[in-house]
């Protein structure tokens, strides 16, 4: 990549090699921890870069489909291998321009690994079924098949491990690819490409576009040569994402915003909650699906709970990700930060109790970045706004119970269905949650965050349209059945309509 005095300028991968937008327009990339630090310059690409793209993918496809799948494998397990070595820059890359802790990308880093290694174990498995035949001398079975060219759209919030989440199993299914990365996170995304580059995986395979989410993200949505737009960020671009794809009839795999709750009941190990709710509410600075942005005790421990949440949160370190001692990073962005500012004001406004934070970090070392104070909000009810959408930043609005199913209803009543948890000792409370919660992630004892690779991952309602990833659940988006039967008899033998004599 070529490299001038203040920053490297970074192409777009198409068919194998790394060209610059036709349209010869670019955009910059900055720390938000520290705006002065140019990260770099990227591609501001246009519909033609996509078309490219998606040309070389459709050309790509013909020969990948029919390569082996434990061979697909073998080169996703180099890939794997590689960002082992690569892991700690790549980490160093994406705290400088996502903003979150260098031990949380480290985190997002391996999620990409585990999920590398995991799928590519996918390449000898892929189990189909065998099924017996209704009729003597016919065989049937059911085989896995690509479905041709994905778009793969991807927020900046995880910026490897939600792009590995998709690419990965689109390609051991046998799928090529066109990938659009969020224009916050740029590099992580480079990044990972360049490791499929260097692993082998063939030129047209894998493609990447950036730019913006309207002139990228539309081709991408509505071209005819896509069969699969797989979809990470928010609800109101997912609505947006579903409407352009429909026509077209894709397949459309959606995962979207969340308003998470941790449920507190008065039999709950307080100080184990606390931790929980620190971590699930100001890890990744409130910057995630999964975060728990809402926390309902139970009124007998109540005041207990917000004494010591408040107490401890008001000693985490906020400052740059990149520094040891930083518990918190900045917001990504300047609009980030204020739809922070904003949720701030909407919850003063609406009355609730602002016990902790409310109020941008702007000076010495908070000068040049997007920082906020982590934030709560107590005596929150569950009708205001900060309880009900999602702010996406350090701000916990904590609400009161008077029994579980009170908890339950609180915690279901919102439009998102992505994580929930309970903390308490009865087993009878947290199998009774588990199963009323309407959401397609649940924990006991610990917060709404934490899941692993190889069981499936996504919402209901509106964070989701049903179809998970990860886990085998993510071959499902990735691929489609075949029914195949073989005959043996030699003769005509009618399904449902010839009667065996037994
Ligand atoms: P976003 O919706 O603004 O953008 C997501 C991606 O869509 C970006 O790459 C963007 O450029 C692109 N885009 C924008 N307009 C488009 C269009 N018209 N057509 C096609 N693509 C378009 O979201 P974000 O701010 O990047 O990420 C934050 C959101 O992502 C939050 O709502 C968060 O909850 C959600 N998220 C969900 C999950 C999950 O698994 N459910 C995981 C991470 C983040």
């Amino acid at each position: 990549m070529p490299t001038t005095a203040t920053a490297t300028l970074y192409n777009n991968f198409i068919d194998g090699a790394w060209v610059p937008s036709a349209g010869g327009e670019t955009f910059e990339n900055r720390n938000p921890a520290d705006t002065d630090d140019l990260i770099g310059i990227f591609q501001k690409s246009t519909r033609k870069d996509v078309e490219a793209a998606l040309a070389a993918a459709a050309r790509a496809y013909e020969s990948w489909r029919l390569v082996p799948a434990p061979k697909r494998a073998e080169l996703l397990f180099r890939v794997a291998q590689l960002l082992v070595e690569r892991k700690e820059q790549y980490s160093r890359d994406m705290t400088r321009e996502m903003g979150k802790v260098l031990n949380e990308t480290r985190g997002d880093v391996q999620e990409a690994i585990d999920m590398t290694f995991y799928m590519a174990g996918e390449g000898r498995r892929m189990f189909g079924q065998t099924v017996p035949s209704e009729l003597r001398n016919k065989f049937a079975m059911s085989v896995r098949q690509p479905l041709g060219v994905c778009s793969i759209i991807t927020p900046w919030n995880f910026p490897m491990a939600i792009p590995s989440w998709k690419i990965i199993p689109a390609l051991v299914a046998g799928n090529t690819v066109v990938f659009k990365p969020a224009s916050q996170t740029p590099l992580s995304a480079v990044n990972f490409v360049k490791v499929l580059e260097d692993a082998g995986i063939p030129k047209g395979v894998v493609n990447m576009v950036t730019g913006d989410g309207d002139e990228v993200g539309t081709p991408l949505t509505t071209h005819e040569a896509v069969r699969v737009v797989s979809f990470t960020g928010s609800t109101h671009v997912g609505r947006i994402v579903n409407q352009a794809a429909a026509p077209g009839f894709k397949k459309v795999h959606l995962e979207m915003g969340g308003k998470n709750v941790i449920m507190i009941m008065d039999d709950a190990d307080l100080e184990l909650a606390v931790d929980g709710c620190l971590w699930g509410g100001f890890g990744t600075t409130g910057q995630r699906c999964t975060a728990a942005s809402r926390v309902v005790v139970h009124e007998k421990v109540y005041k207990s709970f917000v004494d010591q949440f408040v107490a401890r949160t008001k000693t985490l370190v906020v400052g740059d990700g990149l520094q040891d001692r930083t518990q918190m990073g900045p917001s990504n962005s300047e609009g980030q930060l204020n739809t922070v500012l904003k949720y701030v004001q909407v919850g003063k406004d609406e009355g609730a109790k602002l016990v902790t934070g409310g109020s941008r970090l702007g000076s010495g070392a908070h000068a040049k970045g997007y920082f906020h104070e982590p934030t709560i909000f107590a005596d929150v009810d569950p009708k205001m706004r900060i309880a009900r959408e999602e702010i996406f930043g350090p701000v916990v609005s904590v609400m009161r119970c008077r029994s579980l199913d009170e908890a339950i209803a609180i915690g279901n009543a919102v439009e998102y269905g992505l994580s929930a948890s309970i903390y308490t000792q009865d087993i009878n409370r947290a199998f009774t949650a588990m199963r009323d919660l309407y959401t397609g992630i649940f924990y006991v004892n610990a917060p709404t965050i934490g899941a692993e690779v190889h069981l499936p991952f996504g919402g209901t309602k509106h964070t989701g349209n049903g179809h998970r990833e990860a886990g085998v659940a993510a071959l499902d988006v990735f691929s489609e059945w075949k029914s195949i039967y073989i005959d043996f008899s030699g003769k005509l033998q009618r399904a449902q309509i010839d009667v065996e004599q037994i």
